[in-house]
C-alpha cells in the first residue's frame, strides 16, 4: 500500500464547531486506519477574516479531544514565497492574466445562472484600455475534470461553463484559497484529503491547478456536511456553537454516530481514549453517509 498522509486545514476565523470536528474526525480516522499520518495546517491566508486567538484555541480544542498529528503545524502565512513562485510558474506558462473586473461587473455580464458567478472572461485577452489590474486570474479550458470521490462517487466539471477563470491572487493583494490549498498539500506530501462536501465544488479547480503546476493529484472524500435546524452549514456566519472542552466524549460520540459510525451503548461513559480506540478499529469510509445531516 502506498505510503498516505492526510490532513487537517482549518481556517482560523473561530473557534471549532461540529461540522469542523466532523471534517477533522473523519481525516483522523481514515489516516490513522490506514497507518498513515495525518498533519494540521493553519489555513491564516486572510487576517480580515481571522479572529485573534483562534489558531491557538484549535489546537488547544483539538488537543482536548485527544487528536495527536504528525510533525510541526504549518501556518500558511509563513508560506506566501510559494504561493508567488507558482504565480510566476503559471505567468511562464502563458496562464495567469490580471483582470480589472470589479463584482459588480462580473455580475452585470455572467454567464451562468447559479448561486456563483461564472467569470466570463472581460480580461482574459488583455485589460479594457484605461482599466487597471485588480485581481489575478488562471485561464481555464472548457475540458471537464473528472475525478471518483471516496464518498461522493463519480464527480465531473467543465471549470470554463461553471466556474471560468478563477482568481489565484486577490484584489486586496491575499491569495486565494484555491491557489494556497493546492501548493500547500502537496508541499506536505499529502496523499489523501478527507473534508466536508462544502468544498466538493472546489476539488476540479484544484485538480485543475495541480496538472498546471505539474503536482500529483490526491484522492479525495468528502464528508456529509453538518447543518443547523433551517438547513444551514454550521459557520461562523450561522453562528454554530464553538465546541465544548468540558465533555469532549460525548460530543466525540456525536460526531461518530453523525459519519455513520455509532459506538455500542457499553461505551456510553467511556473516557477520549477508549472511544478513538473503538473508532480507530470499526472506521470505514464506505459506512460514511453521502447526504447533508441536521445536527441541532
Ligand atoms: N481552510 C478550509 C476551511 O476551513 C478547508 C480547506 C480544505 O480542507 O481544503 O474551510
Amino acid at each position: 500500500m502506498a505510503a498516505y498522509c492526510g490532513r487537517f486545514a482549518p481556517s482560523p476565523t473561530g473557534p471549532l464547531h461540529f461540522g469542523s470536528l466532523v471534517a477533522a474526525v473523519g481525516s483522523y480516522l481514515d489516516a490513522r486506519s490506514h497507518d498513515g499520518q495525518w498533519l494540521v495546517r493553519i489555513e491564516d491566508l486572510d487576517p480580515p477574516r481571522e479572529m485573534p486567538g483562534a489558531a491557538d484555541l484549535i489546537l488547544k480544542t483539538l488537543a482536548a479531544y485527544g487528536f495527536e498529528w504528525d510533525g510541526e503545524v504549518v501556518y500558511q502565512s509563513n508560506r506566501h514565497d510559494a504561493y508567488e513562485s507558482a504565480l510566476e510558474s503559471l505567468t511562464r506558462q502563458g496562464l495567469l492574466f490580471p483582470c480589472s473586473c470589479s463584482r459588480r461587473e462580473i455580475a452585470d455580464s455572467t454567464l451562468g445562472g447559479g448561486e456563483h458567478l461564472v467569470y466570463p472572461g472581460t480580461c482574459r485577452d488583455g485589460l479594457v484600455e484605461g482599466k487597471v489590474a485588480r485581481a489575478w486570474r488562471v485561464r481555464v479550458t472548457d475540458a471537464d475534470i473528472a475525478f471518483d470521490d471516496n464518498v461522493q462517487g463519480p464527480v465531473s466539471q467543465c471549470l470554463q461553463r461553471d466556474a471560468g477563470d478563477f482568481v489565484l491572487k486577490r484584489a486586496d493583494g491575499l491569495y486565494a484559497y484555491q491557489l494556497a490549498v493546492v501548493v500547500d498539500d502537496a508541499w506536505q506530501g499529502i496523499t489523501h484529503i478527507v473534508r466536508g462536501a462544502d468544498l466538493l465544488d472546489s476539488t476540479a479547480r484544484q485538480i485543475y491547478l495541480q496538472r498546471c503546476l505539474g503536482l500529483a493529484t490526491p484522492g479525495y472524500a468528502h464528508l456529509p456536511v453538518a447543518i443547523n435546524s433551517v438547513g444551514e452549514k454550521l459557520s461562523k456566519q450561522t453562528r454554530a456553537m464553538a465546541l465544548d472542552l468540558i465533555q469532549p466524549a460525548v460530543v466525540l460520540w456525536q460526531a461518530l454516530t453523525f459519519l455513520g459510525h455509532p459506538p455500542p451503548l457499553e461505551l456510553r461513559h467511556t473516557d477520549i481514549h477508549s472511544l478513538w480506540a473503538w473508532a480507530h478499529q470499526h472506521w470505514n469510509l464506505g459506512a460514511v453517509p453521502r447526504i447533508k445531516q441536521q445536527n441541532e
